[in-house]
């Protein structure tokens, strides 16, 4: 369809950006009623057949094709370094690029989302149909309330693949020493993620599930490399409020439909929303964009998860542990599947060393019996060895991710163009409290690689291989001082920026844009409070439910 017809069309809904969220929602809005006109702009191309993308192994990825390949502003409590946070920029958004981690998160994250909406519809109960809904698990026995077995997204774990690493039993062994054990199937999917739970994954056969493919977009208009410069809003008759009218195309074109839905993304669609006049009325000023309503929480609130790669020695590489060792096992082809690692393992952190952080943060003693941190046990870190490191099997990786973050950023405006990206600051391990985080849980690693106390301590590693610029290496014997140098020169973004259009801040808990008619947002901008998963399974479960509220509150 050309630009004019697509300008003359009456759409009944326009969404901004073609990523995850949006493929969702309209694919699920047209199998509703198949009569609907649903126009979907998107920035980056349809990569939907791009053999570069498919394979664990593929090469267009981070900082390719499809990568908006932000940085963020200088982050004051790492090192004042920039930090890469890539992001997809085509059709199907960050699946089009993304590591296919399958990571649900805790309970009590989404738990927390519906008390502070006060919507019981975003608590992990009133969530679970929709996450159901997205997959196709594995296992058809493995916590069967728990899963859905028909969705789009077939799902697989290194069970399901025949993926037996060889240090999976040491691996596990190593960690029930630390007192930390297997999960319930090793299903780390099932609200409460604490322990150890095998490595899951959308991947089919390890290929890549682009969300613009699983959730066809077959009707739906799709108008590609095309970049929407903002929301028209008008004013309603008699000073009744603002109302969208259809969207700007950054080529000047415009296009008129009864609702509009932001879908760019957590760093893209605050931007969107402030060059169209709705957002912090100071931020606004600095480049005399027209405030329409003054909405100081556009662009707050956002948080991302930190992580931090650092590589082990292994004592005979000769013994085939990791990938480049020679092990023919690794020839096989299912080891080509998914990233090479057993287990995804969850953990809390000591509470004591925690209420010391709350009070710096806070300026006073928390109540351990109704702090949300402390009440509860929660998740904090993720832990993941991949077995590959080095070309000749000597390295295996270890993989810290903190995710809770109590620390919150902010996407501002750079300038009035919507050509040029936002200023994006996670301002990571901003708070005591994710600075202690980072160090208990890189601690922990150290114990388990780089003590007596596990079987690979002893057994298997001989050391960690060290960083660029430190002469020392992490032992049990580091000093807190060395391991926050540790995490200040080298922890980056898990790429999972969320929260900039908060739920309940800036929307409704229909979607709906406080103070605006007719517009809505769904994508991860809404995350009011962190989840401590991958997004990809909030975010999917988030869209189903928005495509039914959607559709249900039709004119
Ligand atoms: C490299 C990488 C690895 C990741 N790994 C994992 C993982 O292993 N597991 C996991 O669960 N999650 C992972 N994620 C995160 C996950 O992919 C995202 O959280 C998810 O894609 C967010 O969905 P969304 O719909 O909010 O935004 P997106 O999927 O990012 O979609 C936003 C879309 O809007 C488009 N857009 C932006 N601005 C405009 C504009 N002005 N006009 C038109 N279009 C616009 C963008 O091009 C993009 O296609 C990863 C992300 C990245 C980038």
């Amino acid at each position: 369809m050309d630009l004019s017809l697509i300008s003359a069309t009456p759409w009944d809904y326009i969404l901004v950006g073609g990523g995850l969220c949006a493929s969702v929602v309209s694919h699920r809005l047209l199998e509703f009623d198949s009569k609907l006109k649903i126009l979907v702009v998107e920035a980056g191309p349809n990569a939907n057949d791009r053999p570069d993308i498919v394979w664990p192994n593929s090469t267009n990825l981070i900082g390719g094709d499809f990568d908006w390949k932000y940085k963020t502003v200088k982050q004051s409590n790492l090192d004042n370094r920039s930090i890469d946070l890539p992001s997809g920029k085509a059709l199907g958004g960050g699946t089009v690029i993304n590591s296919g981690a399958w990571i649900r998160g805790d309970k009590f994250d989404y738990d927390l989302w519906g008390l502070t909406v006060n919507d019981s519809r975003w608590s992990y109960d009133g969530l679970l149909p929709f996450m159901r809904k997205s997959e196709s698990f594995w296992s058809e026995v493995i916590n069967r309330d728990q899963h859905g077995h028909c969705g789009p997204l077939p799902i697989q774990s290194v069970t399901s693949t025949n993926r037996e690493f060889p240090l999976r039993d040491r691996v596990l062994r190593a960690w029930a020493e630390l007192g930390i054990e297997a999960l319930p199937g090793f299903d780390g999917n099932a609200g409460n993620p604490l322990g150890v739970g095998d490595l899951q994954e959308n991947k089919n056969g390890g290929r890549r599930e682009i969300a613009a493919a699983v959730y066809p977009l077959k009707g739906v208009t799709v108008l590609t490399d095309t970049l929407v410069e903002k929301v028209l809003i008008e004013k309603m008759p008699h000073g009744t409020g603002l109302s969208a009218v259809g969207i700007k195309l950054a080529g000047g074109v415009e296009v008129r439909g009864r609702q509009t839905i932001l879908s760019a993304g957590a760093i893209r669609s605050p931007q969107v929303l402030m060059l169209s006049g709705i957002g912090p009325a100071e931020e606004l000023a600095k480049f005399d964009i027209p405030v329409l309503l003054d909405q100081p929480g556009v662009g707050r609130n956002l948080s991302d998860h930190g992580i931090l790669y650092h590589a082990w020695k292994v004592k005979d590489p000769s013994a085939g542990w990791a990938l480049g060792s020679g092990n023919p096992l690794f020839n096989k082809p299912q080891y080509g599947y998914g990233t090479p690692g057993d287990f995804i393992v969850s953990t809390d952190v000591s509470k004591n060393g925690l209420i010391a952080a709350i009070a710096e943060d806070e300026g006073a003693t928390p109540d351990p019996a109704t702090h949300p941190l402390l009440a509860n046990k929660r998740t904090f870190t993720e832990h993941m060895l991949i077995y590959a490191a080095a070309p000749d099997g000597s390295l295996i990786t270890s993989v810290l991710i903190t995710l809770l973050p109590t620390s919150r950023g902010s996407v501002k405006l750079s300038s009035a163009d919507i050509r040029d990206a936002p200023l994006i600051d996670p301002n990571y391990l901003g708070s005591a409290v994710d600075r202690y985080v980072a160090r208990e849980g890189l601690k922990l690693q150290v114990k388990y690689l780089g003590s007596d106390a596990t079987v690979i301590g002893r057994e298997i590693l001989d050391g960690e291989a060290g960083a660029p610029g430190f002469d020392e290496v992490l032992s049990v014997n580091s000093t807190d001082e060395y391991i926050d140098a540790r995490l200040r020169a080298a922890m980056g973004s898990t790429y999972h920026p969320m929260g900039t259009l908060a739920m309940g801040a800036v929307a409704d808990a229909d979607l709906k844009v406080k103070g605006v008619e007719n517009l809505r947002v769904v994508d991860t901008s809404v995350f009011p409070v962190p989840i401590t998963g991958h997004l990809q399974v909030a975010a999917f479960a988030m869209a189903e439910q928005a495509a039914q509220i959607i559709y249900a509150s039709r004119a």
